[in-house]
């Protein structure tokens, strides 16, 4: 398929083709005919997919018709978690509507609101916004929604996980009800389904992703390392193998900065971005890192979620999620649009749980490469490679406030509290992963096509 089979408007296929994209991503292709004929769509799909495109191009030809935003007005909202997100959305938004007479702003905490309050004056037709941010702005009178034609809501996953239901529910509620809806999310647990039920309507429901798969274009392995020697690890690997651009991944604010420290003493110039850095830090550091002044940069999941950087060609994980999807999502940042990347991991014996869950939940063994000189004291055990009942085997994890240690004993198998724990678990955020990364279709997807041609990057 083609961008001119999706009735996109002559303007629009110009700024697509200056982009550099020969042709729609899946989700591109499911996404933009409902979008552009008003209907609300219900998606699951997660960064690296083209979403953004998927909902910013049509949102964009239907805007550019109707009348045009009045002061302090949005006519699209397009509310997202993390102020990376934000940003990099608003840049979509320019570039890909830079031929048309539209105004976009973006909004977002952490910075002076004053500008964004001045932005706001004239009204805009598509405005990108974190939750607490949008809702400061609208209780200082600078943004009222009765033009309201379009609400997006994206990441919706990692928008529960960050605690913004409150937020998102008190801005449901400043809303017209007329209006079309869209809702993106990586994954569609129980809590993200009862969520949906009180903003979409009547959906147009698109899956673009198989569960829980890893991109394909990722060369992804490990490395069996005692603790104490990742930090000397992770410099040889950068070292020898002359890595230029390095995104890491710790699981702890903490961790990060630490890394960081150990980084540059050894002479690597690195920077961490996490949720205790200004917006100010984060911004440059992100902005220095894509520039290539920075060789490493290391990121919580939190803060990486959404950072999109052209031909980022290597992840390292410094440590193991704690959440196996989390690491789909972590390597899913290389490889990126059809692109060759490698991911690899330092494993130390005390992550075995953590490794096996991710290799559960991918159904692969990862291979194992001890590094010379490095070879673990501790050993990391051998992997089981049993990957029949993920489920089944899961261990179940009693609520503390329910699950009885002392009071119900571990010796009363089916009581009432046990159960508990694990209709609790049931409910827990990552329990039905339903995205996995689309990235997977590449082999016969047309990013692979599309990343041949494709020369210059909004996005950086
Ligand atoms: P997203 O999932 O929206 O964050 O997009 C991921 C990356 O894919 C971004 O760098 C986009 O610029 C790029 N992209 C979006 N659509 C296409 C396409 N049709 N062909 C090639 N690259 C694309």
């Amino acid at each position: 398929m083609n961008f001119s089979d999706l009735n996109l408007s002559p303007t629009l296929l110009q700024a697509i083709d200056e982009q550099g994209y020969s042709s729609p991503s899946p989700i591109q292709e499911k996404a933009i005919p409902p979008v552009l004929a008003g209907k609300d769509v219900m998606a699951a799909a997660q960064t690296g997919t083209g979403k953004t495109a998927g909902f910013t191009l049509p949102i964009l030809q239907n805007l550019s018709t109707g009348p045009r935003a009045k002061p302090n007005q949005a006519r699209a909202l397009i509310i997202t978690p993390t102020r990376e997100l934000a940003a990099q959305i608003g840049e979509s938004v320019s570039t890909y509507g830079r031929h048309l007479p539209l105004r976009s702003t973006v909004v977002f905490g952490g910075v002076k609101i004053n500008p964004q309050m001045m932005r706001l004056r004239k009204g805009v037709d598509i405005l990108v916004a974190t939750p607490g941010r949008l809702l400061d702005l609208h209780n200082q009178n600078a943004v009222h929604f009765d033009q309201l034609e379009v609400l997006v809501l994206d990441e919706a996953d990692r928008m529960l996980d960050m605690g913004f239901i409150h937020d998102i529910r008190k801005i449901l509620a400043l809303l017209p009800k007329q209006r079309q809806n869209l809702m993106f999310s990586a994954t569609f647990s129980d809590d993200i389904r009862k969520l949906a039920r009180t903003i979409v309507h009547d959906p147009v429901e698109i899956s673009v992703s198989p569960q829980n798969t890893t991109v394909e274009t990722v060369k992804h392995w490990i490395c069996p390392v005692d603790k104490k020697q990742k930090p000397a690890l992770l410099c040889k690997l950068i070292k020898d193998n002359d890595w230029q651009q390095v995104l890491v991944f710790s699981r702890t604010k903490h961790g990060a900065n630490r890394l960081t420290r150990q980084l540059e003493d050894r002479g690597i110039k690195a920077a961490a971005i996490h949720g205790n850095k200004s917006q100010a830090a984060r911004t440059r550091a992100l902005s220095n890192f894509k520039q290539g002044d920075l060789r490493v940069l290391v990121a919580t999941d939190i803060a990486a979620r959404g950072i999109d950087i052209n031909q980022l060609p290597q992840v390292v994980n410094f440590d193991l999620p704690n959440v196996p999807e989390d690491y789909v999502h972590r390597i899913g940042r290389t490889g990126r649009a059809g692109k060759d990347g490698q991911a690899v991991s330092l494993v130390s014996a005390d992550e075995i749980k953590q490794l096996t869950d991710i290799e559960r939940l991918i159904k692969t063994v990862l291979e194992r490469k001890v590094i010379g000189g490095f070879e673990p004291v501790h050993d990391l055990p051998a992997s089981s490679g049993d990957f029949r009942s993920f489920k089944a085997k899961k261990p179940k994890k009693p609520n503390h406030h329910q699950a009885g240690e002392g009071r119900h004993g571990g010796n009363q198998p089916g009581k009432s509290a046990n159960r508990h724990g694990q209709a609790k678990n049931g409910n827990s955020r990552r329990k039905k992963p339903g995205g996995g990364d689309n990235q997977s279709g590449n082999k016969s997807s047309p990013w692979a096509k599309a990343s041949a041609n494709r020369g210059s990057k909004a996005q950086g």
